[in-house]
């Protein structure tokens, strides 16, 4: 069975789920309007920019209908952008822009600073046999994980080797974000703070994809 998975294509990087979620066996559909968000399995939000998606799910009408799909079990992963949307509080933040309470965190927004936009580095990721690369842009973390909320990935306490850290003078100030929790599911919704859209490993696609598959399958 192949699942209809949209990628809301607000903003972001759209095309790069869109080749991960196709490489994965699914079938990848753009969402801009609530008709398209009504037919699709479950929902990728993409990578981005948080509060230009959040006020285009306003202009777009798809606020509330996305809120409800959610509500009523719509799985859904989220990346960086899409992880800071997904929360049910963010921090640091526009006083306008709104979430989507998929997942009950509290996430801040541009958590790694200044200093260091970017960086990338191995992590541990429950489910995952072998650590997978994370590619941090203008991160958020998770601050507050709730009861039913399971933590994948934590920032690692030493720097891996092969942390390269792409902007900044202070290599190693990832390493202030220290056992700072990245990624995290809560039933079938999955928020990741980095982007694993962006390194050609599928796995935790592969994880979202499968988790649709069974939540379709246990739907029909
Ligand atoms: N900093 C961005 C925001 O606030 C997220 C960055 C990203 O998605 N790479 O939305």
């Amino acid at each position: 069975m192949k699942p209809t998975i949209g990628v809301l294509a607000l903003q972001g990087d759209v095309r790069e789920h869109f080749h991960a979620l196709a490489a994965c066996d699914a079938e990848p559909v753009s969402v801009r309007r609530e008709s398209e968000l009504e037919s699709v399995d479950a929902l990728v939000l993409p990578g981005g920019e948080s509060t230009a998606i959040s006020k285009l799910l306003e202009v777009f009408g798809l606020l509330d209908p996305l809120r409800a799909r959610l509500r009523a079990g719509m799985p859904a992963f989220g990346s960086c952008a899409g992880m800071i949307l997904l929360a049910s509080e963010v921090l640091d933040t526009r006083p306008d822009a709104q979430s989507l309470s998929g997942i009950d965190m509290t996430v801040r927004r541009n958590a790694f600073g200044r200093q260091v936009d970017s960086f990338e580095t191995d992590l541990d990721f429950t489910g995952l046999d072998d650590p997978i690369r994370a590619v941090f842009i203008r991160a958020p973390w998770v601050e507050r994980a709730g009861a039913g909320v399971e933590v994948l990935a934590r920032v690692p306490h030493r720097p891996r080797p092969g942390t390269v850290v792409a902007e900044g003078p202070s290599v190693g100030d990832p390493q202030d974000a220290a056992g700072r929790i990245v990624a995290v599911r809560q039933g079938s919704v999955i928020a990741t703070s980095f982007h694993p859209e962006v390194t050609g490993d599928l796995r935790v696609h592969r994880l979202f994809v499968d988790s649709v598959r069974a939540a379709v399958g246990a739907g029909t």
